[in-house]
């Protein structure tokens, strides 16, 4: 059996944005020669999110809102965490949206339904941060 790790960074701008990793990913699984197994894609911060939908504008615009709706950031004083730090609402943001992705590989792609694609999911940006791929089978 074949094992492969890589770290992805990013660094974005923002506080929040949605991210297509997808062809990180797909450069990942080129590299590890696996031609058929399972990836794991998950973010190693807790302000973070890996998921699968599709990659449409409208939709991510969406996704923002209704995750302000749920976790507004401000006023920050409303969350307990936030005392000493503020971003009690990235770490739940991050817990609805989830923290990995599994995917199956098969005859060396990633085999994705119609139109599924992987996000990086950032709640908490303007400073580095991990995503971790792991990819094992043969
Ligand atoms: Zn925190």
């Amino acid at each position: 059996m074949k094992t492969y790790r890589k770290e992805l960074w990013f660094d974005v701008p923002s506080r929040r944005a949605f991210i297509n990793i997808t062809p990180q990913v797909e450069a990942c699984l080129k590299e590890s020669g696996v031609m058929e197994g399972l990836v794991l894609v998950n973010a190693m911060h807790i302000t973070a999110s890996v998921f699968i939908n599709d990659d449409e504008s409208g939709l991510h615009h969406d996704f923002d809102v209704w995750l302000e709706k749920l976790a507004p950031y401000e006023p920050v004083q409303q969350y307990r965490h936030n005392r000493g730090e503020e971003n009690a609402d990235a770490h739940m943001k991050r817990q609805i949206m989830g923290r990995e992705v599994v995917a199956a590989i098969t005859k060396g792609k990633l085999d994705f339904g119609p139109w599924e694609q992987i996000f990086y999911g950032e709640f908490d940006g303007m400073r580095k941060k991990r995503v971790l791929v792991k990819i094992i089978g043969e």
